[in-house]
């Protein structure tokens, strides 16, 4: 492996160290300050600006979201972990956001930092990066988003176009990653037969290994929106019921695939 620019500086929101989820065993997860889409129903909308944000909560309270960083310093941060094995998984990180691979050059040195000292790594991303494949060979485990399988509603409904998700998508099961699709379930925006229909004929060609996770929409950053000072875009969404999951994730399952609903 290359040797990596220690020095390379990014925004971050926060690190949060001995974690069970997002990849096995236990892990430090980078949170990345600025996302280059706008997903309406966005969890963490204080992500989606890139620089310092200020959030006023509803109790006057105020607080600075976004930290300077260098590669440097997230590496020192996280090697005091390394140590910590569970169920012979060893100690691993995953970037996360916010859209990692949108701080490209921090997110490209810190990943090749990472595998300099061995370390599991694992990206959640939009999938919307030109340059992702070059970030492959330092990647184990890639979770990549799926929006919308239609150009037209993609573009409307996240700001961007979706052919460089697909690209991105095949050229990781190409490259025999560990790759699971993770699809937030948004009703009236994405919830159709026909789009979960055109999303499991897309992924049949790719199914050896791959996991989908469905993701129930939820309310739970409702405040944050508030605390931005905008309005919460999808006020009157109800979350889609347990059995609207299982008939999506049934479409899935049919074309062979693997799919947990969370
Ligand atoms: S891609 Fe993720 S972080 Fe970015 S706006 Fe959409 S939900 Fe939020």
């Amino acid at each position: 492996m290359n040797k990596y620019k220690e020095s390379a500086k990014g925004i971050i929101i926060n690190i949060k160290h001995g974690v069970l989820k997002e990849g096995p065993g236990w892990r430090s997860i980078i949170y990345f300050k600025g996302c280059n889409f706008h997903c309406p129903w966005c969890g963490s909308p204080e992500s989606i600006p890139f620089g310092k944000t200020e959030l006023i909560y509803d109790d006057g309270s105020k607080e600075i979201i976004g930290q300077e960083i260098t590669v440097k310093e997230v590496i020192r941060e996280i090697l005091p972990y390394q140590r910590f094995l569970k169920d012979n998984h060893h100690y691993g990180v995953t970037l996360s956001g916010g859209e990692p691979t949108a701080q490209w050059n921090f997110y490209f040195e810190l990943l090749k930092g990472l595998k300099y000292f061995n370390f599991p790594t694992a990206v959640e991303t939009n999938g919307s990066s030109p340059q992702f494949i070059a970030s492959l060979p330092y990647l184990d485990l890639v979770f990549c988003d799926i929006k919308h399988m239609n150009a037209e509603i993609h573009q409307k409904l996240v700001g961007k176009d979706n052919k460089q998700v697909w690209y991105n998508i095949r050229k990781t099961y190409e490259a025999g990653k560990d790759l699971r699709i993770v699809i937030p379930v948004v009703p009236g925006y994405n919830d159709s037969e026909e789009n979960f229909q055109e999303i499991a004929n897309f992924l049949s060609p790719l199914k050896d290994g791959l996991t989908v996770e469905l993701l129930k929409y939820g309310r739970h950053g409702i405040y944050k929106w508030r605390a931005l000072g905008k309005d919460y875009p999808l006020q009157h969404l109800i979350p889609p019921s347990n059995r609207k999951m299982t008939a999506l994730a049934k479409i899935i399952k049919n074309k062979g695939i693997k799919v947990n609903i969370s």
